[in-house]
């Protein structure tokens, strides 16, 4: 079908808020693709408990999980309830909140991805040089040796605000020079708190996909520059991939269960699309066809929803369409997806939704009101999903092609929320006052 023939084609254009449902979602696909496979997956895990003593070392906050970095799987029954009555509607089953808001070091899921490639490439450096070795106790990194050897090279990064955060906290401590490449939308107090730790701070007027080409080209000048490619890096997707083993284990202490009769909905904000298109494709290789996966994008920047609509992913940006990627959501304020993602969530992602700014400050103080957590306002864009999937139309028709309609009882519904524990408190109040002042 011609795209401009799609039944959501005006509405996305004028920027209101849409389902869609994926025709070419398969359930009985394999779950590899780019040459990824679940052993990646694992390779990945295994790394990040190499790097644990040292990260217990190196950052106290997370000593109580001894060094792995990772975020509470929450209840939260309050706001469920709360939600139901606004929305006059009742969600059967079980709602939670995976609080990536909350991972230690960064406060945001970018603490997967963009943690983890950093150790990646610190450790293929050492490994090269013969300072270090697999069996070894990486808390040796700490040693003045290492910063010393990590500082003759420098790592690159283009970003809207997270992401760059992750990078220059983790590289600034193994002792690279850390070069972050911010687009316009960023926050002040992210490039003030970069800066206090000694990384470089490169400004653009224009949007992320400017500051990321820019920074890849400058760091390709460089021999000893490793430029971290947020549209295009395997090691990122695979960061973020790590966490559905971590959420397979934190569901079994939790005794709820995932399988044919119980099936699990989980709703990612999206902005590129590798940290939902990594958490989705873990899930997808742990529990197949018994986890759906929604992504949450802003109205003003639906740029994976326009991508995998089309199929022509990131040959297409919203601004082609006439839409101005403006979005108060930071981390999701991209006009154009990542291709290398949107392949690979052809046939895994169930489907997208857009939300409005102001439905994000809403459900940002709704959620500090009956459940006092905090979290930052593209965090929230997950909440809707829930109410879509089961109100509207294109929801209830999903729910009776996947012959679920009667399983509804037993299903458990996460909400990720993606970011906001760095936040200062002046500009989180003023975020929650925001919501309040919303009608
Ligand atoms: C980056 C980010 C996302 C989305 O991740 P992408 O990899 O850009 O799709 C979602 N929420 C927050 C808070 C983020 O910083």
């Amino acid at each position: 079908m011609n795209f401009a023939d799609h039944p959501l084609f005006n509405k996305i254009k004028d920027t209101k808020e849409v389902f869609w449902m994926n025709p070419n979602y398969e359930t009985t696909s394999v779950y590899s693709a780019e040459g990824l496979t679940i052993k990646d997956m694992i390779e990945a895990e295994e790394r990040l408990k190499r790097f644990a003593p040292y990260i217990e070392a190196e950052f106290p906050e997370t000593s109580e999980s001894k060094g792995i970095i990772e975020s509470p799987l929450r209840k939260i029954d309050n706001l469920k309830t709360y939600m139901e009555n606004i929305n006059n509607t009742s969600i059967k089953g079980r709602l939670l909140l995976k609080c990536d808001s909350h991972l230690p070091i960064s406060g945001s899921i970018k603490a997967r991805g963009g943690i983890y490639e950093v150790l990646k490439h610190a450790e293929d450096l050492a490994l090269a040089e013969g300072m270090l070795s697999y069996d070894e106790d990486y808390s040796i990194l700490k040693e003045e040796k290492f910063k010393k050897f990590f500082s003759q090279y420098k790592i690159a990064v283009g970003s809207t605000g997270n992401l760059g955060l992750s990078i220059g906290i983790m590289g600034a401590a193994l002792g690279f020079r850390v070069i972050v490449h911010m687009s316009s939308d960023a926050r002040q107090w992210k490039k003030n708190l970069l800066k206090r730790k000694g990384v470089t701070i490169i400004e653009y007027e224009s949007d992320y996909s400017k500051a990321v080409e820019e920074g890849r080209k400058q760091s390709d000048l460089d021999p000893l520059s490793y430029f971290i490619d947020d549209e295009n890096s395997k090691n990122l997707f695979l960061g973020y991939s790590v966490a559905a083993i971590r959420l397979k284990e934190q569901l079994e202490d939790m005794e709820i269960k995932v399988d044919k009769k119980h099936p699990l909905f989980v709703y990612i904000p999206c902005g590129v699309g590798g940290g939902p298109g990594g958490v989705a494709f873990g899930l997808k290789n742990l529990f197949g066809p018994n986890v759906h996966c929604f992504f949450a994008e802003p109205t003003h920047s639906p740029c994976m929803l326009v991508g995998m609509m089309t199929g022509l992913h990131n040959r297409i940006s919203v601004q082609d369409l006439g839409i101005d990627n403006i979005t108060e959501a930071d981390g999701l304020a991209v006009g154009r997806p990542s291709g290398f993602v949107g392949k690979i969530m052809e046939k895994i992602l169930s489907g997208i939704y857009t939300v409005e700014d102001n439905r994000l400050y809403k459900y940002l103080s709704m959620l500090v009101d009956t459940e006092n957590i905090y979290i930052e306002p593209s965090a929230a864009a997950g909440f809707p999903g829930p109410i879509w999937l089961i109100s509207s139309t294109e929801g209830r028709e999903y729910i009776e092609s996947m012959n679920l309609s009667n399983k509804m009882d037993n299903a458990t519904h996460i909400v990720w929320a993606t970011g906001g524990n760095m936040v200062p408190d002046t500009i989180m109040m003023s975020y929650y006052h925001k919501g309040k002042s919303i009608r």
